[in-house]
C-alpha cells in the first residue's frame, strides 16, 4: 500500500490483524502494565484455548487435580478447523474471564499461552512435499493484532518480538506446546477427507485435557499387558508431569497418525494374538464370502431350471 494509500475502515477488518508480516527481529511497539486506561480490557470475551501443559501449569499453581479444573474452569470445544475435541477457558456470567480482578490477573505467572501472546500472533505455514525429491516448504512469521481498545500500542516502549516472547515466558510455552501443536497442525492439515472414529477423539481429549486419567490408564493392567514399558520408564509416567505429557502426544501420534515410535513398542505376544485375530477375522470373513456364492449358484440353477420349465411348457401350449 502506497503512503496515500486510505486506511481502509475498521469494519473490512473485524480480526483487527495488521496486514505485516513480523519476523523475531522486528520492532514491536507496546507496553501493558497496570497504569494504562484500558487495564483488564481484554480479559472478556475472548476465547482462550487451552492446551494441556496451560492446564497443567494452571492447576498445579490452582493446586487442583484435573477433573476439578476442568469442572470449574473450561468448557469443551473442537480446536480450530478439526474434529479434534479440546478446552477453552469458561467465562463468567458477564463473559469476564474467571481470573481477572480489577486489580489485573490473579494467575499472571501461571496464565494461559494465548494470554501470553497478545498482542502479537503466530503463524505456521508449513506443506509436506508433493514427492521424494522435492522439499518441504515452511515458514513461520508473526502479526500484530491491535485493538481499538488496547492503549497499549500508545506506549513508548519498543522491543523486538524476540525480547517480547523471552519477556511473556512464550519461548518455554512453546516449547511445552510443540509436540500437540503439531498433532493439531497435522489434523489441520488433513481437512474433512479422513474421518476420525469416536474412540480416537474420546482418547484425544482425554490425553489433551486430563493427565490424570491419561496416567492411570498407562499405568493400568490393559496398558501395561500391551505395550512394552520397562519399570525407569512407568517410574517416570508415574513422577514426571511433563514426561508424561510428552508420552501422551507420542502416543497420540502413534494412534491416530500411524507414527513409528520405538518406545511404544506393542508386546510380541499381543501382536501375535492380534495377527491371530485378523487372521480369524478373515478366515470367517472367507468362509461367509464362499457361503454367498454357493447360496447365489443355487439360485442362479433355480432360476435356470424355472426358466427352462417355463419354456418347456410354453412349447407344449403352442404345439
Ligand atoms: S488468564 Fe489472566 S491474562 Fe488471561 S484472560 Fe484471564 S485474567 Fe486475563
Ligand atoms: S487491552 Fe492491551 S494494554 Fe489494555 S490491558 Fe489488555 S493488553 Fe494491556
Amino acid at each position: 500500500m502506497s503512503k496515500n494509500s486510505p486506511t481502509p475502515p475498521l469494519d473490512h477488518n473485524p480480526s483487527r490483524i495488521m496486514p505485516n508480516k513480523l519476523t523475531l527481529e522486528s520492532a514491536l511497539q507496546f507496553r501493558c502494565h497496570p497504569g494504562v486506561s484500558c487495564f483488564t480490557a481484554c480479559c472478556g470475551n475472548i476465547n482462550i484455548i487451552l492446551t494441556p501443559y496451560d492446564i497443567l501449569r494452571l492447576r498445579r499453581a490452582l493446586n487442583m487435580d484435573a477433573d476439578e479444573f476442568l469442572l470449574r474452569f473450561t468448557t469443551p470445544v473442537y480446536l480450530e478447523k478439526t474434529d479434534l475435541p479440546g478446552v477453552k477457558l469458561l467465562l463468567d456470567e458477564g463473559g469476564r474471564c474467571p481470573f481477572v480482578t480489577p486489580e489485573g490477573c490473579t494467575i499472571y505467572p501461571h496464565r494461559p499461552t494465548t494470554c501470553r501472546y497478545y498482542p502479537v500472533g503466530m503463524s505456521y505455514f508449513h506443506e509436506a512435499p508433493e514427492n521424494k525429491e522435492a522439499t518441504a516448504v515452511s515458514e513461520e512469521f508473526y502479526f500484530l493484532v491491535k485493538e481499538e481498545h488496547c492503549k497499549g500500542h500508545e506506549e513508548a516502549q519498543t522491543q523486538t518480538i524476540a525480547e517480547w516472547r523471552r519477556d511473556q515466558g512464550i519461548d518455554e510455552s512453546d516449547a511445552m506446546n510443540k509436540e500437540w501443536m503439531e498433532l493439531v497442525m497435522r489434523r489441520k492439515s488433513f481437512g474433512h477427507q479422513a474421518t476420525l472414529s469416536e474412540a480416537a477423539k474420546r482418547i484425544f481429549f482425554m490425553a489433551s485435557t486430563n493427565l490424570d486419567k491419561f496416567r492411570d490408564m498407562v499405568l493400568g493392567d490393559s496398558f501395561l499387558a500391551t505395550y512394552e514399558l520397562d519399570a525407569a520408564t512407568q517410574q517416570k509416567l508415574r513422577e514426571d508431569d511433563i514426561f508424561l505429557l510428552s508420552f501422551a502426544c507420542r502416543f497420540l501420534a502413534a494412534t491416530i497418525f500411524g507414527v513409528q515410535d520405538q518406545g511404544l513398542k506393542i508386546k510380541e505376544e499381543k501382536l501375535r494374538q492380534k495377527m491371530e485375530r485378523i487372521k480369524k477375522d478373515q478366515a470367517e470373513a472367507e468362509g461367509r464370502a464362499e457361503a454367498a456364492y454357493k447360496e447365489l449358484l443355487q439360485d442362479h440353477e433355480k432360476l435356470k431350471k424355472q426358466v427352462a420349465t417355463k419354456k418347456a411348457k410354453g412349447k407344449k401350449k403352442s404345439a
